[in-house]
């Protein structure tokens, strides 16, 4: 199994127009339909974000009033466990995007005709920026929703290392794929998602160098990211 300075290396190794080659082969086109941005059924919608993200959209434009780290982030709620009250306790390794009481994205809103908007998209994570697609890659994340369609990078295929059911390149379901894009597009989100592969394992190896039990008590969650382990609002746990 490769380790996760192995996999990184690889990650910064990708060519940015063998993954454009691999989106345009697969397409995309936003629909705007809303469907990354809000709840799946009776499930929240999940999404990793990373500190310094959550950072950026404390201040981000779109609103006067700088928000709490609270508004911007949850703690990513797979591993913790039920407490008696029905709170989350435990300790768990990423922050996830907050959402509001219907379980969406804290900033997606539609419009009275019912059309959604990212209303932070200029800052919006890496995650969002190149949703549907992965990299698959030990220590790298999946975005909600199946993979539908996997494709190997031309050097992949070469080597004889892959055919397209292992290929490195992934699409999750979204109905936008298919669709006709543009070479600039194209590169444009590749550039993004090889950003977010690498800093996918740059985080996860941090927090493995860094991690050291935090041990909460009832009712309490510790997040153990990248920059060490944290409350709920943000703040270093050793404060
Ligand atoms: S930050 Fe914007 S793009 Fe990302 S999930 Fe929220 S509304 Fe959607």
């Amino acid at each position: 199994m490769q380790s996760l300075e192995d996999e990184l290396d690889t990650a910064r190794q990708l060519a940015v127009a063998d993954l454009a080659d691999a989106i345009e082969s697969i397409g995309f086109e936003c629909t705007r339909c809303g469907a990354c941005c809000t709840a799946d059924g009776e499930d929240d919608h999940t999404a990793t974000v990373f500190p310094d993200e959550v950072r950026d959209l404390q201040q981000t434009t779109t609103t006067d009033d700088e928000r709490d780290w609270r508004d911007i982030a949850r703690p990513m709620p797979y591993g913790l466990a039920e407490s008696e009250n029905g709170d989350l306790e435990g300790e768990t390794f990423e922050w996830a995007l907050q959402t509001d009481g219907c379980g969406d994205c804290v900033f997606y809103e539609e419009d009275e005709a019912g059309h959604g908007a990212c209303i932070a998209h200029d800052d919006r994570p890496l995650i969002c920026q190149t949703y549907p697609f992965s990299v698959a890659l030990a220590g790298t994340s999946q975005p909600m929703g199946e993979a539908v369609e996997s494709v190997a990078l031309e050097a992949q295929r070469e080597a004889g290392e892959a055919g397209d059911e292992e290929g490195i390149v992934r699409a999750h379901e979204c109905e936008g794929l298919g669709r006709d894009i543009s070479r600039d597009d194209a590169e444009e989100l590749a550039r993004a998602l090889k950003e977010r592969a690498v800093r996918e394992l740059e985080e996860a190896i941090a927090v493995r160098d860094r991690y050291r039990p935090a041990d909460p008590g009832p009712g309490e969650v510790v997040v153990h990211d990248s920059e060490g382990a944290k409350r709920m609002d943000g703040t270093p746990l050793e404060d």
